[in-house]
């Protein structure tokens, strides 16, 4: 299996994309051609372990990269990290709505399920080229603790994390800072998310100063990370009665990374009758849905943080798929996009994109309602991200996107005890925290504060890592 860019400007295997990211172009990875679970192949996995679902599903877009018996015993050992063997257990919320429950990894937040693994395919492959990489990574909230979880104590890798100084939840921030293996160094940037984002790209932007270091990044544009999760669309719809019934799913969605892993199981063969694009005030999806303008606008801050995004970096791939795979026509609109902050998709590829998907945006009234309605039905408390997701569904069927009785899932993507204030505000009582997360609580923490300065960061860099000092 290989892999070609978006802009057209590069090829790669599994691996190359594993370690690269971005493409070198400046594209995204997408593999060459669809690798066919078939209707037999899915009806094949009813009723199997998630891991063994997940092998299935990974293995044909890994190709020589990993051996399957390799492959195998690292996903075996991923999913152990997760506190129920379900992985990704699913909740009845009303006859035909259902939750899968994304959030029993480490960090309580689905970016585990992906970055769980990413770490063990980087450690297998600096075992065996005896190389080391540099991760950097800014982060507003879960991806920083995510990634720390996944990468601490693994040989060859070292993780350095730019969170903004006051500007995570006291729970974020002791998820990041109580780490105490030395591979794991903390920033505390005196400045915004923005500044911890621009000195990263500045980091990779100095090229002598990224290949000195194998500096390479975690952000969800990496494709493995969005095959990892185009596990769970199969396992839940399987459960609910896949490939003989479709089922439709609501994603709360920021960079678009969890819905296309969605398209990628479609591709597949799943049978996906609807995917809801779920975004808070921060719409950018809802508005090129609905008019074709991709356009920029700034980011407001809301009560679902890791969806406070402006470009949604992952829709390029699917731009990329229903202009035919026309990589001179994806450069040129997301080459505007760089100069002039929009661009206009042509007519056939928006229709062609409605074909499966739909999109709806939720207002922090709308969500704190969803948090308490569903509350006061089932008894289950929903996280704000979730709650985006639930109200999607709620207008989807409402608009007749989703037939009453048609079975959809709501993705829910973190545990409502990593959010308590929000929960709070709208259910009128706090999530209980879950021992696993309580611990970070009393831990002693540990972080460098820097400032919002790349020079600064630069060489608090090159001083934690002591080797090339020459640098
Ligand atoms: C990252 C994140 C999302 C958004 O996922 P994307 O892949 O960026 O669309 C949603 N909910 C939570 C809790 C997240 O951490």
């Amino acid at each position: 299996m290989r892999y070609v860019s978006t802009r057209g400007g590069a090829s790669a295997t599994f691996e190359e994309a594993l370690l690269l990211g971005l493409a070198p172009d400046g594209g995204l990875f997408v593999p060459e051609a669809w690798p066919e679970l078939g209707a037999e192949g899915i009806r094949r996995l009813a009723g199997r372990p998630y891991k063994d679902v997940a092998l299935e599903v990974i293995a044909p877009f890994v190709g020589d990269s990993f051996a399957r018996a390799e492959l195998e015993a690292i996903l075996a050992e991923t999913y152990a990290t997760f506190d129920t063997a379900l992985v990704a257990p699913l909740v009845q919320i009303a006859p035909a709505d259902f939750l899968v429950e994304l959030f029993h990894g480490p960090t309580f937040a689905f970016k585990d399920v992906a970055l769980q693994l990413v770490a063990r395919l980087y450690e297998r492959v600096l075992r065996r080229n005896k190389g080391r990489l540099t991760i950097v990574c800014a982060t507003s909230g879960d991806t920083g603790s995510a990634a720390i979880e996944a990468v601490r104590g693994r040989e060859g890798m070292e993780i350095f994390v730019l969170f903004p100084e006051g500007r995570v939840s006291d729970i974020q921030r002791k998820q990041m800072t109580t780490a105490a293996e030395k591979n794991v160094h903390v920033f505390a940037v005196a400045g915004t998310f923005d500044d911890c984002q621009r000195i990263v790209k500045e980091l990779f932007a100095d090229r002598a100063f990224a290949e000195a270091t194998s500096l390479t990044g975690v952000n969800s544009i990496n494709w493995a990370r969005i095959v990892a999760q185009a596990v769970y669309y199969v396992t839940s719809a399987l459960a609910l009665g896949a490939p003989d019934r479709g089922v439709s799913f609501a994603v709360p969605t920021g960079n678009f990374g969890d819905v296309y892993a969605g398209y990628v199981a479609a591709r597949m063969g799943l049978p996906i009758r609807r995917l809801l694009v779920a975004t808070n005030a921060n719409d950018i999806l809802v508005r090129t849905l609905e008019t074709g303008a991709y356009e920029k606008r700034g980011v407001v801050a809301t009560s679902s943080p890791s969806m406070d995004i402006e470009v949604a970096s992952n829709f390029e791939r699917l731009v990329f798929e229903v202009l035919d795979r026309d990589a001179s026509a994806t450069r040129a609109l997301f080459s505007g996009l760089s100069q002039s902050g929009a661009f206009t998709l042509p007519g056939h590829a928006r229709e062609r994109i409605g074909e499966l998907f739909w999109a709806a945006r939720a207002s922090e009234a709308e969500v704190a309602r969803a948090i308490a309605e569903i509350h006061k039905a089932t008894g289950h408390l929903l996280d704000p991200h979730t709650a985006v997701g639930a109200v999607a569904l709620q207008k989807a069927r409402l608009a007749g996107s989703i037939g009453a009785g048609e079975t959809a899932i709501v993705l829910a993507t973190a545990h409502p005890a990593k959010f308590p204030e929000a929960v709070a505000r709208a259910a009128g009582l706090t999530p209980i925290v879950p021992p696993r997360l309580a611990g970070v609580l009393t831990r002693p923490e540990r972080c460098l504060p820097v400032p919002p300065d790349t020079g600064a960061v630069k060489s608090a860099i090159r001083s934690a890592i002591g080797w090339r000092a020459s640098l």
